[in-house]
């Protein structure tokens, strides 16, 4: 294992830094139960991704200020991600998020934290009382997913840094199977579980830190 600058870190957002995925939490509270639908199309891989973020998120209802006041009521960021921020600090690893959630919500949960990390994510604008999502993070090759986390990883992979990777979904798949080191849970720990592929599980970032203070 490579230590201090020859390593960097991307995580997840949804269910990884937050206890339970914003996105989902915020669908079953605000969308027209038709977003089940459009899910149980996803799930059978009718539609890819980024078609889903598009066709769920036109369906929820509500303002900014009222979504964000639910997201304040209802999701929890891992109290041990500023210390797993701080020991990254220190050894000199970069960390940045790449998320297929929505902007809006990171933003105002990680200024609520203070934590000034670089963040990439969909972006939601509200319009005429429902959101319209844009993808500047899309790629131009692969049309599946909103935010490419792949491409996200390819300028550190072109410094040389080793990639360590933590996520919990589908959409972690791709960009984790090209990482180096693996945290995963949920349907990413399934999958990785499934195809026997080396990965370190975890349950929040205190597991992160204790396997990181090995290395
Ligand atoms: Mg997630």
């Amino acid at each position: 294992m490579q230590s201090g600058s020859g390593l960097a870190f991307a995580s997840d957002f949804d269910g990884t830094i937050t206890e339970k995925d914003v996105a989902a939490m915020l669908l079953h509270e605000f969308a027209d139960e038709k977003w089940l639908e459009v899910e149980e199309d996803f799930l059978n891989r009718k539609i890819s991704c980024r078609e889903t973020l598009k066709r769920e998120f036109e369906l929820l209802r509500g303002g900014r200020q009222q979504l964000l006041e639910y997201v304040d009521e209802h999701a929890r960021v891992d109290p041990n991600f500023k210390s797993f921020l701080s020991l990254c600090e220190k050894r000199g690893i970069p960390v940045r998020i790449v998320s297929e959630g929505l902007d809006f919500y990171i933003e105002h949960l990680l200024a609520k934290h203070e934590i000034g990390i670089e963040f990439f994510t969909n972006q939601a604008h509200f319009e005429n009382g429902g959101i319209r999502i844009s993808f500047p993070n899309s790629s131009d090759e692969c049309d599946d997913c909103g935010t490419c986390k792949l491409e996200l990883l390819k300028d550190w992979k072109e410094e040389g840094r080793s990639i360590v990777y933590a996520g919990d979904g589908l959409s972690d798949i791709c960009p984790a199977e090209s990482a180096d080191v693996v945290f995963a849970k949920g349907d990413l720990l399934s999958h990785f579980k499934k195809e026997e592929l080396d990965h370190i599980e975890f349950k929040d970032f205190r597991d992160i830190i204790s396997e990181m203070e090995r290395w």
